[in-house]
């Protein structure tokens, strides 16, 4: 087995994690740096990776919308991000620029696609959707052995599903009850004036089942993956899981024979597949 070393950073609107490790699955260490200013964060970042110089090359996953087009002048630049300081910030300029190692980037929710399918419960899967529920939503697609882009990364979170009594209540700045806008856990804290992780009235998970369902089958109608992986913070609500499956399953109503569905809906495997993932990308 090679040697060979490798850098990873997911990047998310709390905290960036750094990780180095081999493209086998193993992360030798890990940083977490907090999110503030661009400036201070991406010094931090850029100093880590200068101690760890053994690296042959860096794999991002960020945080979007960004550019993904490498014909583009503004590749690797975060745009429109509600983050306003990060706004037209060019993460992969900061860092290929600095460490001058080679450097590939892909989105945090594609870090995780392809760690979950390298090391995760996505392993050896060539057809798979990760859809993260956070304070956002996002997801990725990996196709044909391959994370699929078209002009840039997909944006699930955009989706549009049918409105039902939350209609006009989302909090999507630019659709208001898209997916994001409505099953978001900042549209859970809106409705609820809590927290997602606070709430336990049952109705209210019941309804986030259904828009994370309509989302789902949609993207299912649309790619037919061979599994769903979801994670995010969202869906650590116990059973939260479990009534998206039942909700996919009403909403499909026997049009598709869906495999079980324990296996085919299921949860992301852990915090570490983002960096994981991202260092996989790194040595591909
Ligand atoms: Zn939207």
């Amino acid at each position: 087995m090679s040697n060979t070393l490798y850098g990873g950073i997911e990047v998310g609107g709390t905290k960036f994690i750094c990780g180095v490790g081999s493209g086998a699955g193993e992360l030798l260490l890990t940083k977490e740096i907090p999110t503030t200013t661009p400036d201070d964060t991406l010094r931090k970042v850029v100093d880590f990776f200068r101690e760890h110089q053994e690296i042959s090359a860096i794999g991002i996953g960020s945080f979007g919308p960004i550019s993904l087009n490498e014909q583009s002048d503004n590749y690797g630049q975060i745009i429109n991000s509600p983050k306003q300081d990060w706004s037209g910030t060019n993460i992969y300029q900061a860092i290929a620029g600095a460490l001058q190692k080679p450097t590939k980037l892909a989105t945090d929710t594609d870090v995780a696609a392809i760690g979950e399918h390298y090391h995760g419960i996505g392993l050896g899967i060539n057809n798979l959707v990760f859809l993260t529920v956070g304070t956002g939503i996002g997801g990725s697609i990996f196709a044909n052995g391959k994370l699929f882009h078209g002009g840039s990364h997909p944006e699930m979170g955009h989706i549009r599903i049918p409105m039902g009594k939350d209609a006009g209540n989302g909090v999507c700045p630019y659709h208001n009850d898209c997916l994001e806008g409505l099953a978001s856990g900042t549209s859970l804290e809106k409705r609820t004036g809590k927290p997602a992780a606070s709430i336990t009235d049952e109705i209210v998970w019941q309804e986030e089942a259904h828009y994370i369902g309509l989302g789902l089958v949609n993207i299912l109608m649309a790619t037919q993956p061979e599994r769903i992986i979801v994670g995010g913070g969202v869906l650590r609500h116990p059973g939260l899981i479990d009534l998206i499956r039942n909700e996919v399953n009403n909403l499909v109503n026997g049009y598709l024979v869906l495999p079980q569905l324990e296996s085919y809906i299921v949860q992301a495997s852990s915090e570490s597949i983002g960096v994981l993932g991202a260092v996989k990308l790194a040595s591909l």
